[in-house]
């Protein structure tokens, strides 16, 4: 076999490359990303902080792949799991073929902007600017607020869109990938995420106690996954637990007579068995575990360490 063999034996070289998506919590960056990708691969919350680790969506279209680093917010750490997740997003920032950065054109704040560009440190990569949630403001309002933020850092590019309706994606997208240099297909086609199950089946019942819970459950509330089998009958066993930090939480999560942990449970079944095409059997608890926030600890036991 000749070496122009091999070649021809490769899939032909595509556009493709590592895009990380930064901005502050809330701006809508996993709405995005679920939007890009064409499915639920980051939880999204009216709620700030949803997203914890670093997750990774794929898109995947004829000659193009993407592979989309959404990022917890950057903002001024308090605690240390805060602390944890902020370094995951400069990670992510300072890693990629190319920058988002997204602004939320409903909720100005040029500060915090002017922060998170600082802490992501000086342009070595393409930079494009999304002001995202332009389905709600008026035009020169969000003129005035592209005036101002181009005045903050220098960006190649500036788009305003909305991850809700869709609009102005599409331009977005061609844009970027213009950017974007060529490349191999990283991952299969079918791909959407290189999350583990199991941190995937956590994100899904974090979501619905969020959604169960709406104000009364704290952000650093977290899900273990510690079983997932593969019954014989073809249904899928599942047993996780949720993590809160005092006794009081625990009350609120569990609900009267179970009731509040039986309605996540289902909720959580019920999208479960969506995704997996099975039947599922979810058995959930609900674990104290103190202080877990601040405890490097239990961080590792629960998954959000960083591993350099
Ligand atoms: P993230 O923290 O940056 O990942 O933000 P999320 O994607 O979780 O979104 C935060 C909130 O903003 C959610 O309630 C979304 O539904 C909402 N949101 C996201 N995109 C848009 C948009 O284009 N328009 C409007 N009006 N709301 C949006
Ligand atoms: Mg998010």
């Amino acid at each position: 076999m000749s070496s122009g063999d091999i070649k021809d034996a490769l899939p032909a070289n595509i556009k493709s490359g590592f895009v990380a998506l930064a901005g502050r919590p809330n701006v809508g960056k996993s709405t995005l990303l679920n939007l890009l990708v064409g499915e639920k691969v980051s939880i999204t919350s009216p709620r700030p902080q949803t997203t914890r680790n670093r997750v990774m969506g794929i898109m995947t279209r004829s000659g193009i792949q993407v592979v989309f680093m959404d990022t917890p917010g950057i903002m001024r750490e308090r605690s240390r799991l805060n602390k944890f997740m902020i370094n995951q997003s400069l990670k992510a920032g300072m890693e990629c073929d190319l920058l988002i950065f997204m602004t939320d054109a409903e909720r100005p704040n040029y500060d915090s902007d002017r922060y998170a560009l600082e802490r992501l440190g000086g342009k070595k990569v393409p930079r494009l600017l999304l002001i995202n949630k332009i389905d709600a403001v008026k035009k020169p309002e969000l003129l005035a607020q592209i005036a101002e933020l181009i005045k903050i850092a220098q960006f190649d590019e500036v788009f305003p869109i909305s991850a809700r309706t869709g609009e102005g994606v599409e331009a977005m997208v061609s844009k970027m990938v213009e950017y974007l240099p060529e490349g191999p297909q990283f991952y299969p086609a079918e791909m959407k995420t290189d999350q583990p199950e199991r941190f995937y089946i956590g994100e899904i019942i974090r979501e619905k106690a969020f959604r169960a819970l709406q104000q009364e459950l704290p952000y650093s509330t977290a899900v273990a996954i510690e079983l997932v089998e593969d019954r014989e009958n073809g249904a899928t066993y599942i047993m996780g637990s949720i993590f809160v930090e005092r006794d009081s939480q625990k009350g609120i999560v569990i609900g009267k007579g179970g009731s509040m942990l039986k309605k996540i449970g289902t909720m959580a079944r019920e999208e479960l068995e969506f995704r997996f095409g099975a039947k599922v059997f979810l058995e959930l608890r609900v674990k104290v575990k103190e202080k877990w926030t601040v405890n490097p600890a239990s961080l590792g036991d629960l998954g959000y360490v960083d591993k350099e």
